[in-house]
Protein backbone atom coordinates (compact mmCIF):
# COMPACT_ATOMS: atom_id res chain seq x y z
CA UNK A 1 0.00 0.00 0.00
CA UNK A 2 1.24 3.47 -0.67
CA UNK A 3 2.13 5.60 2.16
CA UNK A 4 -0.12 8.63 3.01
CA UNK A 5 -3.12 8.02 1.06
CA UNK A 6 -4.94 5.54 2.96
CA UNK A 7 -7.16 6.02 5.97
CA UNK A 8 -5.97 4.32 9.23
CA UNK A 9 -7.95 1.31 9.61
CA UNK A 10 -9.25 0.67 13.29
CA UNK A 11 -11.15 -2.22 14.97
CA UNK A 12 -14.16 0.30 15.81
CA UNK A 13 -15.90 -0.06 18.96
CA UNK A 14 -19.87 0.46 17.82
CA UNK A 15 -22.30 1.10 20.25
CA UNK A 16 -25.90 0.46 20.05
CA UNK A 17 -28.67 2.43 21.78
CA UNK A 18 -29.71 -0.68 23.45
CA UNK A 19 -26.26 -0.79 25.05
CA UNK A 20 -24.79 -3.66 23.23
CA UNK A 21 -21.54 -3.00 21.89
CA UNK A 22 -19.37 -4.99 19.19
CA UNK A 23 -16.93 -4.72 17.12
CA UNK A 24 -15.82 -4.04 13.47
CA UNK A 25 -13.16 -3.04 11.10
CA UNK A 26 -13.93 0.42 10.34
CA UNK A 27 -11.75 3.87 9.46
CA UNK A 28 -13.77 5.49 12.30
CA UNK A 29 -12.40 4.66 16.31
CA UNK A 30 -15.95 4.51 17.38
CA UNK A 31 -19.06 4.15 15.87
CA UNK A 32 -22.76 4.70 17.14
CA UNK A 33 -26.17 3.26 16.00
CA UNK A 34 -29.91 2.65 16.71
CA UNK A 35 -30.01 -0.71 15.74
CA UNK A 36 -28.13 -3.71 15.81
CA UNK A 37 -29.00 -7.03 15.47
CA UNK A 38 -28.99 -7.83 18.81
CA UNK A 39 -32.31 -5.28 19.01
CA UNK A 40 -34.05 -5.32 15.38
CA UNK A 41 -37.05 -6.86 15.42
CA UNK A 42 -36.21 -9.04 12.57
CA UNK A 43 -33.74 -10.57 14.90
CA UNK A 44 -35.77 -10.05 18.48
CA UNK A 45 -38.61 -12.42 17.13
CA UNK A 46 -42.14 -11.52 16.69
CA UNK A 47 -42.15 -7.30 18.05
CA UNK A 48 -44.03 -6.23 14.72
CA UNK A 49 -45.80 -9.15 14.39
CA UNK A 50 -47.17 -8.77 17.84
CA UNK A 51 -47.83 -5.04 17.48
CA UNK A 52 -50.23 -5.92 14.07
CA UNK A 53 -52.22 -8.98 15.86
CA UNK A 54 -52.95 -6.34 18.59
CA UNK A 55 -54.43 -3.41 15.83
CA UNK A 56 -56.16 -6.29 14.30
CA UNK A 57 -57.90 -7.42 18.12
CA UNK A 58 -58.57 -4.41 18.48
CA UNK A 59 -60.43 -4.02 15.11
CA UNK A 60 -62.20 -7.32 15.60
CA UNK A 61 -63.20 -5.92 19.41
CA UNK A 62 -64.34 -2.40 18.46
CA UNK A 63 -67.00 -4.39 15.36
CA UNK A 64 -67.64 -7.05 18.46
CA UNK A 65 -65.76 -9.99 15.59
CA UNK A 66 -64.50 -12.25 18.24
CA UNK A 67 -67.16 -12.38 20.36
ZN1 LIG B 1 -29.09 -2.71 19.65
Amino acid sequence: MREGIHPDYYQATVTCNCGNTFTVGSTKENIHVEICSKCHPFYTGQQKAAQARGRIDKFNRKYGINQ
